[in-house]
């Protein structure tokens, strides 16, 4: 095992990616569909009207197939532009190379480090010379200490507006995409002091299964809540098996709201 930081729950780091806090009062809420698609700018701004506290959609998308939808690539940075100003919400989008981030730095709040980069570690370094916020999901198959070592790259460079991100591991089990590790949030709370929060999408594969692990990430004390969210989700061009409407979005907006203080969760 690595020698990991102890932070313990007094001197919890908070992150801010643009106007969202990360870590503080309440947990917050990251939604927006798998990519940007050409009706973004309507998207984001139906789903900013349910409250949520920050967006998400990949410009780049890791696709399993190289023949499936690849992202719209720098062809989506007007619209995000478009997003970022209607809806006066931060915006988060995955990035797989430092040249990709140097591409889009501009046009978002924070960036996403997705599974499967999780060890990229040339990748990490280069996030932490930028100093931008990062979204650090945990890899497929990492164990929580791979995890949290790979934020220490980011740290190393001199960036500590890191958040972890559990998203499903991969087991044996193939009813569900992944297996949300809920322990995880315990346990990596524990080791680090930087924020952790929970994609329920990825994890659970089925839109239908999205709110219940959702409140299983918010029991455990998780910091936030990463989902995956479109009006039309069957018109999703990714990811729309997992992707919750409006009506589920409002509903979950509501949750994080009404979640007490971290120090007061039952955790
Ligand atoms: C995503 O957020 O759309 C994504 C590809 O996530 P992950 O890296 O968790 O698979
Ligand atoms: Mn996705």
């Amino acid at each position: 095992m690595l020698e990991l930081q102890k932070a313990g729950t007094d001197s919890r780091r908070v992150v801010h990616i643009g106007t969202l806090t990360i870590g503080a009062s309440r947990p917050v809420l990251i939604a927006g569909p798998c990519s940007v698609e050409p009706g973004y700018v309507a998207q984001a701004s139906v789903l900013a009207e349910t409250g949520v506290d920050g967006l998400r959609a990949g410009v780049f998308k890791p696709r399993t197939h190289p023949d499936s939808f690849q992202g719209m690539g720098l062809e989506a940075l007007p619209l995000l532009a478009e997003a970022r100003r209607l809806t006066g919400l931060p915006l988060i989008s995955e990035v797989m190379s430092p040249t990709e981030a140097e591409a889009i730095g501009d046009h978002v709040d924070g960036f996403q480090v997705g599974a499967r980069n999780m060890q990229n570690y040339r990748l990490l370094e280069a996030l932490g010379d930028l100093g931008r916020p990062v979204i650090l999901k945990r890899g497929l198959s990492a164990t929580i200490d791979e995890w949290v070592a790979s934020s220490e790259y980011l740290r190393k460079r001199g960036n500590d507006n890191v958040v972890l991100c559990e998203r499903g591991i991969r087991t044996f089990e193939t009813r569900t995409r992944n297996t949300l590790d809920v322990s995880a949030v315990v346990v990596a709370r524990e080791l680090t002091d930087l924020p952790v929060i929970v994609d329920p999408s990825h994890a659970a594969g089925r839109r239908e299964w999205v709110p219940a692990l959702a409140r299983a990430a918010l029991a455990v004390g998780a910091d936030g809540l990463l989902v995956e969210a479109h009006p039309t989700p069957a018109e999703a061009w990714s990811d729309g098996a997992q992707t919750i409407d409006l009506a589920a979005l409002a509903d979950l907006a509501e949750l994080v709201l009404d979640s007490r203080l971290p120090g007061l969760r039952v955790v």
